[in-house]
């Protein structure tokens, strides 16, 4: 008879990633072996504390000396957490996965996917407390004859849930005032059942549907999706279309059935800002609650839908970036809209590309990712060029409208006047757009009122204490701030350095000093400033957004807030005011987020029947980029762009890895970077190169010293193994924090 090792003894080992500044995985026993598995969640004795853990895989006994006395230090799982809170296998084959992308431990990435289940646990509320947010519908078969038994206040009330473009509602009382009736009409029916409470993940209720009927075009891009999602294999594709070309529109369609085969999807939005009204339609065309994973949503509901998520049911969960690790049992389809967006990549804590790792997480569970973009990243573009992504085009706006037309203004033949920032022609444009009644906008990336001050007499220039950075003048907050450190004082009248009061001067334009020239230019017009740092309250985005569509407010000014996903039918001029700014700087990818920045801030202008126009004030009109901008030659950027990439052996020929060490004691910063750079040599034998140490370009942040080093290597995923054990092979100090990028994006 052959016994099993579980028979033999009945305790078994656990390496665990638990929630604590730990870097790597410690191991744990525990006696009762049906218990527990990879994948739960447990409690577990650190030092003197206890905390949460996930556990990650069994350390099976060899039988040897070693094991008793490990048995004697090794310490024991307190307590399992219900086998609802069981992470799926797939989920932590993907953590795993990730954590070796990323050169972290499993612990670093384990918060991302069960950090709410800590936070609820840390916040002791009760769980049966939570009430489920839902939507009123009426029953999917509700028949002609059972409506003619209603009465004809009770009518009103299905009235208003089947009119065509209807609103959802998700309380009784606001169903019961938009049917003016009392709220008792719609308890009734719901009593009755002539209504139903659809939760998120309860059953699609097919009535509630309003899906687009698709153009021709669109409909083959649909075909295409949904027959890759029938086969349940792995397929990633590239959906390139224009913006308003009804990308969004072919995706829903396919979420649709897939939520009907009782499956689930994730859709992926670069920017929080951006999900209220895209839920919205989403529910609007789909007809059912979608989850979303947002930091509005309370710690309850949230925990309520991360175990609707782990158990299964089919659900559509839109979020941002991190709602990627959340424990889907059953996810077939992931859509990454605007997918070359920056901020899919999260550059504090584990770095790590959102966008990359839903390609992996496809991969891995055999579901198709879609990738959504007027202007694909160069990876994304070369991926789809080589075949490992299907490509997928929507050349042209739905319905009638017109890609805008766009020019160049010529700075140099055209120069604007002494503190001003809008070009005499450019006014005359904006006037006359203006006086026919549309609408303007003006676009410039850069937050505050002027980034710079300086005094005249003396030279000095206003600058942070703690980081190598100017501090920016926000003069409607009536602060000076610092954008790396968030460091404020007053706005100074006296110059720090010599005392005068009369040569104190703003050097350049921010939104706000734009606005303040436009509102001498325009006075009688309407005018809305949006920046992210005027519109941190809720709400106050959305009004805006809101007097801009009513067309209460006829100009626009903004940043990249105003840049991506708005529909205003009116607007038909977009200037962009400094479009210069990201073309000459250390970023290999400079040209390339120039050339998505304004392709997207143009696709704004003119969506609907009146054409729109884009121009661009520029210094240098013979830049490719600019070339490339004004012809709407995307794929020739993107094939000249790659071209350059190819020859510097740059992402995505080559990988990069950032290294960056600070520290408050420069010397030790630099023996540090300094050692490292010694142990590398020995990395040069597997075609790694060492660049640095050299000093960041932002070379203080919060009196920190920052010091850089660049691996450039091949894509190999093995290298990056080698690359760990190089991070770990010096003995940094506690004063020194290492950190690394793998495929970094800011330079900085
Ligand atoms: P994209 O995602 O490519 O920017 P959208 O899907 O948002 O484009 O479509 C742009 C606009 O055109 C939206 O207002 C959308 O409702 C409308 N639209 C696109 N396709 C259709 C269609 N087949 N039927 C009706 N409206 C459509
Ligand atoms: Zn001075
Ligand atoms: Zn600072």
């Amino acid at each position: 008879m052959i016994m099993t090792r579980t028979n033999e003894s009945c305790v078994r080992y656990f390496n665990v990633a638990v929630i604590a500044p730990v870097n790597k995985l410690l191991i744990y026993s525990y006696s009762d072996s049906c218990l527990c598995d990879i994948g739960s969640i447990v409690k577990v004795p650190l030092g003197s504390r206890q905390v949460l853990g996930l556990i990650c895989e069994e350390v099976l006994d060899t039988g040897d000396t070693a094991s008793d006395s490990r048995a004697v230090n090794i310490r024991n799982i307190v307590e399992v957490l219900p086998e609802e809170f069981r992470i799926p296998e797939v989920c932590m084959n993907f953590l795993k996965r990730v954590a070796r992308y990323t050169m972290n431990p499993v612990n670093a990435l384990a918060p991302l996917t069960m950090g709410i289940v800590q936070h609820y646990i840390k916040s002791g509320n009760m769980l049966s407390g939570a009430r489920e947010e839902y939507l009123i519908a009426v029953r999917e078969n509700l028949s002609h004859e059972d409506t003619q038994k209603l009465t004809a206040i009770q009518r009103k009330v299905i009235d208003i849930l089947t009119h065509n473009d209807s609103e959802r509602y998700s309380s009784e009382t606001a169903l019961a005032r938009a049917a003016t009736v009392s709220a008792g009409v719609v308890k009734k029916l719901i009593e009755h059942g002539v209504l139903v409470k659809v939760t998120a993940g309860g059953r699609v209720n097919t009535n509630l549907r309003c899906l687009s009927l698709l153009s021709h075009i669109q409909q083959d891009a649909y075909q295409q999706i949904s027959d890759a999602c029938l086969k349940q294999t792995y397929a990633a594709f590239l959906l390139f279309g224009v913006t308003g070309s009804g990308k969004t529109e072919v995706y829903l369609n396919v979420v649709a059935e897939c939520l009907d085969r009782g499956e689930q999807v994730l859709v992926m939005l670069p920017e929080i800002s951006l999900t209220d009204t895209f839920i919205q339609r989403v529910e609007q065309r789909l007809g059912v609650k979608a989850i979303k994973w947002h930091s509005s949503v309370s710690i309850s509901q949230k925990l309520l839908m991360w175990q609707r998520i782990a158990s299964g049911v089919p659900c559509v969960v839109v979020g941002a970036r991190s709602a990627l690790f959340l424990p889907f049992a059953n996810l077939t389809l992931i859509i990454v809209d605007e997918e070359h967006d920056n901020s899919y990549k999260q550059e504090d804590k584990v770095a790590y590309s959102a966008r990359d790792m839903a390609v992996l997480r496809s991969s891995m569970c055999d579901a198709v990712v879609v990738l959504c973009t007027a202007t694909p990243s160069i990876e994304t573009w070369l991926n789809a060029c080589s075949g490992k992504y299907q490509r997928i085009n929507l050349q042209s706006r739905y319905g009638s409208s017109v890609m805008p037309e766009v020019s160049l203004v010529n700075l140099r033949d055209l120069p604007l006047n002494k503190n001003s920032w809008i070009a005499p022609v450019v006014a005359d444009e904006i006037r006359s757009v203006l006086e026919d009644g549309m609408q303007v906008m003006l676009f410039i990336n850069r937050r505050g009122y002027a980034p710079l001050t300086l005094c005249r007499k003396c030279g000095y220039r206003f600058a942070c204490p703690n980081c190598t950075s100017w501090l920016v003048e926000h003069r409607s907050l009536k602060y000076m701030m610092c954008h790396y450190c968030n460091y404020r004082c007053g706005i100074p009248d006296i110059c720090t350095s010599c005392s005068d009061s009369e040569n104190l001067v703003s050097c350049g334009p921010g939104v706000e000093r734009l606005t303040e020239e436009a509102s001498i230019l325009f006075p009688e017009v309407d005018i809305i400033t949006l920046s992210s740092d005027l519109v941190k309250k809720p709400g106050i985005l959305k009004q805006g957004l809101h007097d801009i569509a009513s067309r209460k407010k006829q100009l626009m000014i903004g940043t990249q807030v105003l840049s991506k996903g708005h529909h205003f039918p009116f607007l038909t001029l977009v200037v962009v005011i400094d479009a210069d700014t990201g073309l000459y700087g250390c970023d290999f990818r400079a040209s390339e987020k120039t050339w998505q920045l304004i392709r997207q801030v143009a696709g704004r202008a003119g969506r609907e029947k009146y054409s729109g126009r884009v121009l661009i004030q520029t210094a240098f009109p013979d830049h490719p980029v600019m070339k490339m901008l004004v012809s709407g030659d995307d794929e020739g950027f993107l094939r000249f762009e790659s071209n350059i990439r190819s020859r510097a052996c740059a992402p995505p020929f080559g990988r990069y890895v950032a290294v960056m060490l600070s520290g408050k004691d420069e010397t030790t910063v630099w023996n540090i970077a300094r050692a490292y750079v010694k142990n590398g040599e020995s990395m040069r034998g597997y075609g790694i190169c060492i660049l640095g140490p050299a000093p960041a370009p932002v070379t203080y942040i919060r009196r920190n010293m920052r010091v850089r080093i660049l691996l450039k290597m091949k894509k190999d995923i093995a290298l990056l193994d080698i690359v760990k054990r190089w991070l770990d092979s010096v003995n940094v100090p506690s004063s020194v924090l290492v950190s690394w990028d793998v495929d970094p994006y800011t330079f900085m």
